[in-house]
């Protein structure tokens, strides 16, 4: 972009100091690069600001023209990279509408609104809204050559928002102002300077045990102050996610993981000695855990918070810093996510991303130490590929259909029950939701009425508990699924809806069974991700296996039988990323067990010690001794012929 700068906005954050008349006063110069402020020291406290000016060709013809060419659009803006800093280094930015208030660990939320004329931006306390911070901003401008300042601040704090181009008038205004409800995406030129700082800070201070203990200690504590907030921009990027589902698998499993981190830390973190054999003694060697550096984390809609900072909290573990991006179908979700980073996490070890599909390409291409992948198998493809340039490890976590296959034996009930919870939760939009179940041939009628009965008990008849009842995250989603409906339709399978009705407008789709689909159906070709379950007959535990072994390897399976023969001729039979015998999705919960897919539905895996494996480096160590025989293992060998005789044995 070319031409001055015409217009910039900073807003100055200033905390009025706890004695009463040592108002902090912090003044940005409009810049286009880092202001740094400490000017507020008597707080004990320094506000790093940053502000991107917004710039234009000079001519003041349109203004959301202006912000448009700048990135940002036009129904809001904060356009503001803020973040606070104690020891007065430069911080990791990424575009924030908040501010983090290092003196009090709190918060401090920004709203940002502007329409064709004016900004106006708003901050407030989180934690303590009465307090002595609060001020208001209000800008106007540009057309007008005109910024107002306002210094309205409850308490005596202050604010400064400056032009070095246009008159500074002043004219105090009040304005409440919603929080902001968009937010910029990131630039793809922002992607390497940040993986470079967040690199360049963990070269200069890797984190210790205490550090990282501390690191995921506040970010279980702010989750779980939060989690309510996180129910709610979850529930809006759903339109309507039933919030007990929620709690449970974005709060309850990301809690969970990081106690099982928390817990297990200093013992994994210990090298490990292991024996150098015979012939290398008095030698010792050890296996060093060490970190890696900077891991990126490429995340997915259908769990945003879970899938984002169970791998994060993995890395922490580690000793790594993360560089987050999550999917551009959650936004909401994402910007509560960079705002609980900010929270809990220094900026120089973390940041977020946000972005589509181009932006998630570019991130993928960074020359990351490790690289974790949730997503479907396709995208996948493409980040092995871009991944290959930097060869950068990968942990792919994908999709595929998990079967689940009822034994002759197991109680049709008991399977419906525990298929149905796999299926429903989230509304099927499950990596690991059994996707299709495999019953004997005879049993097929029952279980659709065991289904049936477990849906009408959860849903109502006519699906009236809908606040338990998720829905499906976008038109394109919901249409994909509607696509498996019709094209079963017009192939004459038959599909038996078993509460309610569909309704596109609030993208609710019930749950439905299709009853022995062919195999060349779309249902049965692509992962179904929905509330869509085709019920597939067989006659023997054989054939069973044989279908299961025809496609590709699933990323769970979920075999129902009380007989352990049954399930040891299942599980040898078959290999899948995951297993739970008797029940669905709870191996994933174990923080003892490895999560991860095998062939299409994925590679490599995380979870607990997986996890700290995964995305440390296991530096094997040798410590020579004083004296060692390997000093006479050298030409004239005819002198040393004994040794190799008695080693060479
Ligand atoms: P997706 O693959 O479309 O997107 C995942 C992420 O990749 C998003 O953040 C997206 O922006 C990004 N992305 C898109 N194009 C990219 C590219 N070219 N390079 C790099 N990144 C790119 O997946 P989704 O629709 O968000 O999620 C659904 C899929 O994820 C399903 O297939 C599901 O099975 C799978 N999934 C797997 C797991 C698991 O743990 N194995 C968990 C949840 C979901």
């Amino acid at each position: 972009m070319t031409g001055a700068v015409i217009q910039g906005f900073d807003f100055g954050i200033a905390e009025q100091p706890h004695f009463f008349g040592g108002v902090a006063q912090p003044k940005f110069p409009l810049s286009d690069h880092l202001a740094w402020c400490d000017e507020c020291t008597r707080a004990n406290e320094s506000v790093l600001f940053h502000h991107r000016a917004i710039q234009h060709d000079g001519t003041h013809a349109n203004q959301n023209g202006i912000f448009n060419r700048a990135g940002v659009d036009d129904g809001l803006v904060a356009d503001g990279d803020i973040a606070a800093n104690p020891g007065g280094k430069a911080a990791a930015l990424g575009v924030w509408a908040i501010v983090t208030d290092v003196y009090h660990r709190a918060i401090l939320d920004i709203g940002a609104v502007a329409n064709t004329d004016e900004i106006d931006i708003a901050t407030h306390h989180r934690e303590r809204p009465d307090g002595h911070i609060v001020p208001q901003h209000h800008v106007t401008d540009h057309g007008t050559h005109r910024i107002h300042e306002n210094t309205l601040a409850k308490r005596g704090g202050n604010c400064a928002i400056r032009s070095n181009v246009h008159a500074l008038d002043s004219s105090p205004r009040t304005t409440t102002l919603p929080r902001m409800e968009n937010f910029i995406d990131t630039q793809p030129s922002e992607l390497a300077p940040t993986l470079q700082r967040l690199r360049s800070n963990w070269q200069a201070s890797k984190p210790d045990y205490a550090q990282r203990m501390d690191d995921l200690g506040r970010l279980r504590h702010a989750l779980r102050l939060r989690m309510d907030e996180m129910a709610e921009a979850v529930g809006k990027d759903f339109s309507h996610r039933a919030k007990a589902e929620t709690r449970i698998a974005d709060g309850m499993t990301v809690l969970n993981d990081i106690d099982h981190l928390r817990k297990h830390l200093r013992k994994w973190m210990r090298p490990t000695r292991v024996g150098v054999g015979w012939r290398f003694l008095p030698a010792r060697a050890q296996v060093r855990p060490m970190p890696l550096g900077v891991v990126g984390v490429i995340a997915p809609w259908n769990y945003p918070v879970n899938l984002a900072l169970i791998p994060l909290a993995t890395a922490l573990a580690a000793g790594n810093h993360v560089y987050l991006k999550p999917s551009e179908h959650t936004p909401h979700t994402a910007r509560f996510l960079r705002s609980l980073l900010a929270e809990a996490i220094a900026p120089g070890r973390v940041a977020v991303a946000t972005g589509g599909a181009d932006i998630g390409a570019a991130f993928a291409g960074l020359p990351f130490d490790h690289l974790v992948f949730t997503g479907s198998t396709a995208v996948g493809r493409k980040v092995m590929a871009a991944a290959a340039a930097h060869l950068t490890p990968l942990t792919l976590e994908l999709g595929g259909k998990s079967p689940a296959l009822i034994a002759e034996d197991y109680p049709i009930e008991h399977a419906a029950a525990r298929i149905a919870t796999g299926k429903w939760f989230n509304c099927g939009q499950t990596c690991i939701a059994p996707d299709y179940v495999l019953v004997p041939k005879g049993k097929r009628d029952a279980l659709v009425k065991a289904l049936r009965d477990e849906a009408v008990t959860r849903y109502g008849e006519n699906l009236t508990n809908l606040d338990d009842y998720t829905r499906i995250i976008n038109a394109g989603q919901y249409n994909r699924l509607k696509g498996y409906l019709d094209d079963a339709k017009s192939r004459g399978i038959e599909r038996v809806t078993l509460a309610g009705h569909a309704d596109p407008a609030q993208r609710l789709l019930p749950p439905t069974l299709l009853l022995d689909p062919s195999d060349d159906a779309l249902i049965m070709q692509e992962e179904i991700f929905g509330p869509l379950l085709p019920i597939k007959s067989y006659r023997s535990l054989d054939e069973a296996i044989a279908y299961i072994n025809a496609h590709d390897r699933p990323l769970a399976l979920y075999p129902f039988s009380h007989n352990r023969a049954t399930v040891e001729k299942i599980l040898h039979g078959t290999l899948a990323g995951g297993v739970s015998v008797n029940d669905t999705l709870f191996h994933f919960a174990i923080g003892n067990l490895p999560f991860g897919g095998v062939g299409p539905s994925g590679m490599g895996a995380y979870h607990g010690r997986a996890g700290f494996d995964a995305m440390s480096k296991q530096l094997p160590v040798f410590w020579q001794a004083r004296r060692s025989g390997g000093d006479l293992l050298k030409p004239p060998y005819s002198k040393a012929k004994w040794l190799i005789d008695l080693i060479v044995r």
